[in-house]
């Protein structure tokens, strides 16, 4: 098995957070999420297509291959773990536990991994709400916002992954308690495609803010 790198893993996570969003994820759009050195992420993506684990086409579209798919998954558990653990075990905020989870990624090692899996053993979902590889998979009847029936009671299920690398984003779900489990209502509104009721407040959504957040229809 080879091992990667840090900034591989890193880079690997975020190509396959963006991936699970967007239809097209070009290099200048990874970069934009991984802003810390630059050289860094140059170098880790060379090593990635060196081990043809990602590919790139002419105009500069990057895409995880078949082996990348593997790996990028369990970059994406350790990752998700180590989010689940930050936050209900070491108590850090939930606006930073993305951050801090990618910060940590180079430092652990395999026993402090196998402890961050026992203490986490019972979660099945980030704290965003995204599925932990192997844990479980996405709820088969969600619905991103953009589609979410008007005038249903609805739970947020879920705020894509790759809202998590928009650090003022993710400042503005919390500011509006929009967090994984929060009933909410779309309501018709005659000026705006997305509003929601969120206790007994009217928020207005944006298209990509819309896409990014996941909601299952309440059945009661
Ligand atoms: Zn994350
Ligand atoms: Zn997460």
């Amino acid at each position: 098995m080879m091992r990667l790198s840090a900034s591989e893993t890193v880079c690997l996570t975020a190509l396959a957070d963006l991936m699970e969003e967007y239809n097209v994820v070009t290099t200048e759009h990874l970069i934009r999420c991984l802003p810390d050195d630059l050289s860094h992420v140059f170098t880790a993506l060379r090593g990635l297509s060196q081990r043809t684990l990602i590919q790139s086409t002419a105009q500069d579209i990057l895409t995880l291959t078949e082996t990348g798919h593997c790996f990028a998954r369990q970059a994406q558990r350790q990752h998700r773990l180590l989010e689940r653990f930050l936050f209900d075990v070491v108590g850090v905020p939930w606006t930073l536990v993305h951050r801090e989870a990618l910060r940590l990624t180079p430092m652990i090692s395999q026993p402090f991994y196998e402890r961050v899996i026992e203490l986490t053993r019972h979660a099945t979902v980030c704290p965003h709400g995204n599925p932990i590889p192997g844990r479980s998979d996405r709820p088969a009847d969600e619905y991103p916002l953009t589609t979410a029936p008007l005038g249903q009671r609805c739970r947020l299920s879920r705020i894509a992954e790759c809202a998590c690398y928009e650090p003022h984003l993710l400042q503005r779900l919390w500011h509006n308690e929009l967090l994984p489990d929060r009933a909410l209502v779309r309501v018709p509104d005659p000026l705006y495609q997305w509003v929601i009721r969120v206790n007994q407040r009217s928020l207005v959504i944006g298209q990509r803010v819309a896409s990014m957040l996941y909601v299952v229809v309440d059945r009661e």
